[in-house]
């Protein structure tokens, strides 16, 4: 699709917007039928089609966002996920997963793909030699997320998507930690974007959904899996989702800085052995996160001094929720070990970096100074607590 000429706030307010032809309301106006005409009608609309009219004006907005000629709205990000990859994928192919990916994807691919006899492998890193080094001749799919969930780890979109193009190999991005505010992968060459709309996209914590986004052609092989599938979104849920959508780019954008302002204080902050985050200079993705993202995103992850407990520091924590989910507009932390990648195994979660004392920090829209406040009362009392004086 010819990217939208007009402005990222301008698309997320406006593309795909319903018409009210009756009052003339300015929000959409929300059809929650389930039973459509079938004589004298063009379409035949049916919710489990993804094509009702609510559906249609949302997937609209995906796609300009994403830069994309078709987007396509589901129940939750891991029926998008699991979806576009059944839908390439079958008996006898190889897939090329990114190692440090989301744990839900991590354990879709342990637990579900040799049962249709698709073999995988994960890469060692994030080079782009470590993806070449994988490919095997049956290899139909590569597969990363950057940046990486709960690691922040970048991996090179552009250097990806010619690897892959070379060889007849389709790529998939799963784009939900840098939103399409940060992040547009069609620009360098990845054919399907999968989002959790569960994140950025709904951005209060309130709404489960997913979206596929791609060619109109490869649109067409994810829709034959995905009616078959029956991931599709209630219309109540997508009215809702169109209207979070409109506010993204002011809401990504202060998460952007509340991110950058918070990871620069803990990286100075005794009390804190290591922090990660795209946007430090320090970060050994810097560089290619700036060539290939309009700003670092709103998450990043640390470590506490190993004599500070930390399940001790969530319980002191007073205005940051230690809660799970992310992308929200309160700020949240979580352990991944506790929650996000639970499912993968000690010596796996070890093998990627990811340890015990990780801290997830997803940054809200609050005022900095009252989380930086929050984060200091919490080291406080958690060292008053655990440290013999
Ligand atoms: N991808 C990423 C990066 C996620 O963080 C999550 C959920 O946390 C998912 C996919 C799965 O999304 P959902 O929970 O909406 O199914």
């Amino acid at each position: 699709m010819a990217k939208s000429t007009q402005g990222t706030n301008t698309v997320c307010t406006h593309v795909g917007t319903l018409e009210d032809k009756e009052y003339k309301g300015a929000a959409s106006p929300l059809y929650m039928s389930s039973s459509y005409a079938f004589e004298d009608v063009d379409v035949k609309r049916y919710p489990r089609y993804f094509n009702t009219p609510n559906q249609e004006a949302l997937s609209k907005k995906m796609a300009a966002l994403e830069h994309t000629e078709a987007a396509m709205i589901f129940g939750s990000g891991m029926a998008a996920i699991s979806t576009a990859l059944m839908a390439f994928l079958q008996a006898g192919d190889h897939i090329v997963f990114q190692q440090t990916l989301y744990g839900g994807t991590y354990n879709f691919a342990v637990t579900q793909l040799e049962k249709y006899g698709i073999s995988y492998s994960f890469t060692e890193g994030w080079e782009v030699a470590d993806f070449e080094a994988v490919i095997a001749s049956n290899t139909k799919l590569i597969y990363v997320e950057t940046p990486s969930n709960p690691l922040l780890t970048i991996t090179d979109l552009k250097g990806v998507a010619e690897l892959a193009s070379q060889r007849g190999i389709l790529t998939m991005i799963d784009n939900t930690f840098a939103s399409p505010i940060n992040q547009t992968p069609a620009d360098f060459g990845i054919d399907i974007i999968l989002h959790s709309a569960t994140k950025y996209m709904g951005g209060h914590s309130d709404i489960c959904a997913g979206v596929v986004a791609c060619s109109q052609e490869h649109m067409e092989t994810v829709f034959q899996t995905a009616i078959c599938f029956g991931g599709s979104l209630s219309d109540y849920t997508v009215w809702l989702l169109e209207r979070s959508v409109k506010t993204m780019g002011l809401r990504v954008k202060a998460q952007n800085e509340n991110a950058l302002k918070m990871a620069t204080y803990l990286k100075g902050n005794e009390d804190v052995e290591n922090v990660y985050y795209p946007g430090l200079s320090t970060h050994p993705g810097h560089s290619l996160a700036k060539s290939q993202m309009k700003g670092f995103g709103g998450m990043l992850s640390f470590e506490l001094n190993p004599e500070i407990d930390v399940s001790l520091f969530f319980k002191n924590l007073e205005l940051i929720k230690p809660s799970m989910s992310l992308a929200g507009v309160e700020s949240t932390m979580i352990s991944p070990t506790k929650t996000s990648h639970a499912l993968m195994s000690p010596e796996d979660r070890q093998k990627q970096g990811i340890k015990d004392s990780l801290i997830r920090f997803s940054l809200g829209i609050e005022e900095i100074e009252d989380l930086v406040h929050d984060i200091e009362q919490a080291i406080s009392k958690t060292k008053s607590i655990t440290v013999p004086v």
